[in-house]
């Protein structure tokens, strides 16, 4: 058990986070913020004990935020387990939980929304209209409520913290943003939250996706520099029953545009549907 310093506390009004917020900064203390949707796995775990290696006083958010669900998507079904969350995060020394109801972030008339226009166009905001700026609106509520000085998110969601990175340059709003690395099961499958909605055939499907960025990887490491050979090369593996895929794609790693050759460092980011289930995935490839 990593100690924390102060009295573990659950917040559940927005009011009462920012006055705690304020009060912890009146007193000179360093402020970290893990924001996550809960059912916490050992992804969630690193980014809180980064937080705590990092930070006075660690507060975790668990909030499913219905504005970055689609209307046919999984809000409703997403795995909920508080208790469970709670004590997996204490285990890692957090100060604080955020728990707020929906209806407390989103007061009847709610109309505001934060657009980081270029970089939420392509892969999942192609896929999923109105994700990000749902995500992007989000962590800006966040950060304004428990006044970070550091925030922790995953490159699991490569796309998402390009946004975020974005958004807080473009806003000033003055967080520090850390991206951690992509923790995966011993099998290669990238640790996520909705695993949980996979058959056990299923989640052998699923280890396609990591085989194709590995595919793509290897391509590279022989020498190909043609984005489309490269994507190809993933496809391939991809190509396999029970698997959808959704898009595969290789762009500029800091800007998200489209390439022809690999050049510099690009983000081969890809999603796929294993059954229901849609489950993402991403790697950097670098030419040396
Ligand atoms: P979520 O609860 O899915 O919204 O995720 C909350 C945070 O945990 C986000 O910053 C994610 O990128 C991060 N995260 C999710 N899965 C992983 C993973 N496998 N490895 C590292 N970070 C992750």
């Amino acid at each position: 058990m990593i100690p924390s310093r102060l009295p573990f506390e659950i917040i559940r009004d927005p009011a009462a986070l920012r006055a705690r917020a304020e009060d912890l900064r009146r007193d000179g203390l360093r402020i970290a913020v893990v924001p996550t949707m809960g059912y916490l796995h050992d992804g969630h775990l690193s980014l809180l004990r980064a937080a705590r290696a990092s930070a006075d006083v660690v507060i975790l958010t668990i909030f499913v935020n219905p504005t970055q669900f689609g209307p046919r998507e999984d809000l409703s079904r997403y795995p909920r387990d508080e208790e469970g969350d709670l004590a997996k995060a204490r285990g890692c020394g957090i100060d604080l939980a955020f728990c707020p109801e929906a209806s407390a972030m989103y007061a009847p008339g709610y109309q505001t929304y934060i657009e980081v226009r270029e970089l939420q166009q392509p892969m999942c905001g192609a896929s999923r209209p109105g994700h990000f700026a749902g995500v992007a609106t989000v962590v800006a509520k966040l950060f304004n409520l428990a006044r970070p000085h550091v925030a922790f998110f995953g490159q699991k969601d490569y796309q998402q913290l390009a946004i975020i990175r974005r958004m807080v340059r473009d806003l000033d709003l003055g967080v520090e943003i850390v991206g951690l690395p992509i923790i995966r099961e011993p099998d290669g499958l990238a640790r996520s939250s909705r695993n949980v909605y996979l058959s056990p055939d299923e989640r052998q499907t699923a280890l396609a996706l990591s085989a194709a960025l590995d595919a793509a990887e290897a391509a590279v490491k022989r020498g190909e520099r043609d984005v489309a050979t490269i994507v190809a090369a993933a496809q391939a593996t991809l190509a396999r029953p029970g698997l959808r895929v959704d898009y595969v794609e290789l762009r500029d790693a800091d800007e998200l545009t489209a390439i022809e050759r690999l050049e510099r460092p690009a983000v081969l980011a890809l999603a796929a549907f294993v059954g229901a289930t849609r489950l993402i995935d991403n790697r950097v490839l670098t030419v040396t």
